[in-house]
């Protein structure tokens, strides 16, 4: 599975270009998954370009409550009313810039699956933390949060995107043996619990991945696709990694 993160980037007429050209370019690729996660503005232009494609498209981001007095907040509803089949949950820029904790990001989970959408969460750690050699507590914490709350069987309606924060956008991503390492114990961490949901559940691979390391990152035995920010703002690089998976 493959999927791309605009962040917040694009414009509508650039957006043509770029939607148009993924469903040409991927149009006889039916190997893995492909989705596009674009700005909440655009769900109604991602849906008229990739309806009827084997391009799915998602949201980035959504509140965890279902209504209310939330100025600037989109609903989980309202990401099904433009044909979202994903949303990305708890991605590292929210969790540092939009102060969204472990236990919020597990709410956006349960609600994101109760309302059909399948949620993509992230996970990994920050440099420091990774420097401070605990990256394993870091992940298992933020795992921990969402197992806790929906349980081995919510959490397979879901995705999982290791993303170590100092990866992000950096060019240096970790390299397949790193990566692997963490994906491995995610996955155990899982099977703890529920060996079935475990050897189930995609770990998608976040962090720098670009046509360059595609290749050999999705070659590991427990990554299972990836995330792509940068790379999925370019056409024809996005296309080749999903051609890649
Ligand atoms: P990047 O972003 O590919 O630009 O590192 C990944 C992400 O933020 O999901």
């Amino acid at each position: 599975m493959v999927v791309g993160n605009w962040k917040m980037y694009g414009n509508l007429a650039w957006n043509k270009t770029l939607l148009e050209s993924l469903v040409e370019g991927l149009r006889d690729y039916r190997n893995a998954d492909y989705a596009v996660c674009v700005p909440t503005p655009y769900l109604f232009q991602a849906q008229a370009v990739l309806a009827g494609s084997n391009i799915a498209w998602g949201g980035q981001n959504m509140h965890q409550f279902e209504g209310g007095a939330f100025t600037g907040s989109v609903a989980p509803h309202m990401l099904v009313d433009f044909g979202c089949s994903y949303v990305i949950i708890g991605h590292s820029e929210r969790r540092e810039l939009c102060y969204e904790s472990d236990p919020v990001v597990a709410a956006k989970f349960e609600v994101a699956v109760k309302v059909g959408i399948k949620p993509i969460f992230c996970l990994g750690e920050t440099r420091e933390e990774y420097e401070a050699g605990i990256t394993e507590e870091v992940v298992a914490r933020q795992l921990d949060a969402v197992l806790s709350r929906v349980g081995p069987d919510g959490l397979a309606e879901g995705v999982l995107a290791y993303e170590p924060v100092w990866a992000i956008g950096t060019g240096r991503g970790a390299s397949p043996a790193q990566a692997q390492a963490v994906h491995a114990f995610i996955r155990e961490r899982i099977a703890e619990q529920d060996f079935e949901v475990a050897s189930h559940i995609k770990i998608l691979h976040g962090g720098s991945v670009r046509v360059a390391n595609a290749a050999q990152l999705l070659s590991m035995p427990d990554i299972d696709g990836a995330l792509v920010g940068n790379a999925s703002l370019v056409a024809d690089q996005f296309i080749a990694i999903c051609r890649a998976a």
